[in-house]
């Protein structure tokens, strides 16, 4: 009897056709859900082995690598042989978490702020790459560029938070205003990277290459001045006008990037263009 699974965890076959398998697509679901919100591959095989779920027939027991291969498996994605199970932006975004979550060490900057980071020197997307909270270390992205710093998360967050509290004292600057110049945002930068890295490599399958191709794009395409965007701005500044705090809320709609310079220059760039940090203060 064969030890792996002959069909992808979540589908069945029936009568030929290959199809999901409702209970098992739901838990692929919950794994991709449960990894993008920050729990290790440990904690959510601990989840789905107290659930009951069956990886395969000779055991409940899930490790992190059944784990792994979930998150990893491009026939979520939908093509010709499987129904899709997960939208290609989690399972992006799982893939670019991916390299970030190999340390033991807890990350307390939170996924949005690393998610918004980048490189001020060149507008590359920034990577925490070593761990130590302490003395995390934050490299660009871009090779041509390179740059490199050491920023415990606690000064990190700290100066974020200052930001992002000066922010919602001064809704004002939300008000919509015309881009100077078109800017390609961290995350098109990023999916753009991988396309290429993807194509170097020359081993991932069309699916996964044609999935960034589009996902690029569309990100390339939510940079065009967005009507519906300012709407939720407006909405934000309305609300915050009306003395609502709300620091979350703001970092996920009206802030664009982080651009990290050193400990004591990190700027927030807004979704109008506007930028708040210590050279907006002096203007
Ligand atoms: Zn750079």
């Amino acid at each position: 009897m064969a030890w792996q699974r002959t069909i992808p965890f979540g589908y069945r076959m029936r009568q030929g056709e290959i199809e999901c398998n409702a209970a098992e697509a739901a838990a692929v679901k919950d794994v991709f859900a449960r990894y993008l919100q920050g729990e290790s591959l440990q904690r959510i095989a601990e989840a789905l082995t107290a659930q009951g779920v069956r990886y395969h027939q000779h055991t409940d027991c899930w490790n992190k690598n059944m784990v792994k291969r979930i998150l990893e498996n491009t026939h979520y994605l939908g093509d010709e042989q499987y129904p899709r199970v997960i939208d290609e932006k989690d399972y992006l975004t799982a893939q670019t978490l991916k390299e970030d979550r190999n340390s033991y060490a807890p990350c307390i900057v939170d996924m949005k702020i690393r998610a918004k980071a980048v490189c001020a020197r060149c507008g590359a997307r920034f990577r925490r790459i070593v761990k130590n909270r302490k003395t995390a270390r934050w490299e660009c992205e871009n090779p041509a560029c390179g740059y490199m710093l050491h920023i415990s998360d606690e000064q990190l967050s700290a100066a974020v938070n200052a930001l992002l509290e000066r922010l919602a004292n001064t809704p004002e600057v939300l008000t919509p205003r015309v881009p100077t110049s078109p800017v390609t945002s961290g995350s098109a930068q990023r999916i753009a990277n991988e396309l290429t890295n993807a194509l170097n490599r020359g081993t991932e399958s069309e699916v996964y290459l044609r999935t960034l191709i589009f996902a690029c794009a569309a990100e390339r395409y939510n940079e065009l001045p967005d009507g519906s965007l300012q709407h939720k701005t407006d909405k934000l500044r309305q609300r915050m006008e009306a003395g609502e705090t709300l620091p979350a809320e703001l970092l996920e709609t009206a802030v664009r990037s982080i651009r990290v310079a050193d400990p004591d220059n990190i700027d927030l760039e807004l979704v109008n263009g506007q930028r708040i940090g210590k050279e907006a203060a002096d203007v």
